[in-house]
């Protein structure tokens, strides 16, 4: 499997045994997802090999289960990957709403161009942060300048504190985070317009060059946070929404907030089978899978 950057996924083994396109159908993959708590599409974890549990009780039991929060908001993604058409529409979005550099995404789709896995319906996932509810990036940080915001479940980075250690980015077990090299694309480069669009991210809107350019610093989904009202609010209506799933053309990504049982998430989530990537873990990702 190669994910959007190019790099190939399909080198790491899974604990079963064998690499990603291991030759098995769709429908033995998502037995061995259920039965043995192992999964192929977990190889999409950039970070090598990786375990997916089904949630326990997932199905009619699972919107209940995350709605537990105590927060005021939880925010989430449900994707179905059986609807997904690997169009890479999501990491376009991503990048042109955020004005991310070269080498720097948001998001990554991970698919099988060799069609190896041989599967009735071709496997694609797309890899936002997963705002973990326990997430090894913030204490790996010693700057104290990742955190999780106590409104929304958010995990944030503040751009301002952090000082290009990076420490965050091998503690993500999914390879969410990546850092700024300081690239230009040559729009950017040659002082063109596109020069002076800032990245809106954190609502901060950062120029590429210059003292409070990223460059040097670490990268990550936001869940377009900077969409957000000032009483944190999406609004799909408005297109205030996390541009992959605004953009999504198999309507595959589903967004909102797994505290209202009648949201978007919270109802997808009864639709199929779901997963999250390294339950073994306990990071408790906030982005599940249908698989
Ligand atoms: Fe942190 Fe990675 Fe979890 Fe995102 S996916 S919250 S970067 S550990
Ligand atoms: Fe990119 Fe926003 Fe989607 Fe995160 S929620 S992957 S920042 S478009």
């Amino acid at each position: 499997m190669k994910d959007t950057d190019g790099k190939d996924a399909s080198a790491a083994k899974c604990s079963c045994g064998e690499a990603a396109g291991c030759g098995v159908s769709r429908r033995d993959m998502l037995e061995r997802l259920g039965k043995a708590g192992v999964g192929v599409l977990a190889l999409a974890a950039v970070a090598g090999c990786a375990s997916g549990a089904r949630i326990p009780g997932a199905n009619a039991s699972s919107a209940q289960a995350v709605s537990k929060g105590k927060r005021k908001y939880r925010y989430g993604m449900v994707v179905d990957t059986r609807r997904c058409v690997g169009c890479k529409a999501c990491v376009v979005a991503c990048k042109a709403e955020n004005k991310t550099p070269p080498g720097t995404f948001n998001n990554v789709l991970l698919d099988d161009p060799d069609q190896k896995s041989k599967v009735d319906k071709p496997l694609f996932m797309t890899r936002p942060c997963f705002h973990c509810e326990n997430p090894p990036c913030v204490p790996a940080c010693p700057a104290n300048a990742t955190y999780k915001r106590e409104s929304d479940g958010l995990v944030v980075v503040d751009l301002d504190r952090c000082i290009g250690v990076l420490d965050c980015i091998p503690a993500c077990p999914y390879g969410a985070r990546t850092e700024d090299k300081g690239q230009n694309y040559p729009a950017v480069a040659e002082k063109t317009p596109y020069a002076q669009v800032p990245s809106p991210e954190y609502n901060q809107f950062r120029p590429r060059e210059g003292e409070r350019s990223t460059k040097g610093k670490v990268r990550k989904c936001t869940f377009c946070m900077h969409l957000q009202d000032a009483d944190g609010r999406y609004d799909k209506a408005a297109g205030r929404w996390p541009a992959c799933a605004k953009t999504c053309t198999g309507h595959a990504i589903h967004f909102g907030d797994f505290n209202d049982p009648t949201s978007d998430v919270s109802v997808s989530l009864k639709t199929g089978k779901a997963i999250r990537l390294k339950e073994n873990l306990k990071t408790e990702p906030n982005v599940y899978y249908l698989v």
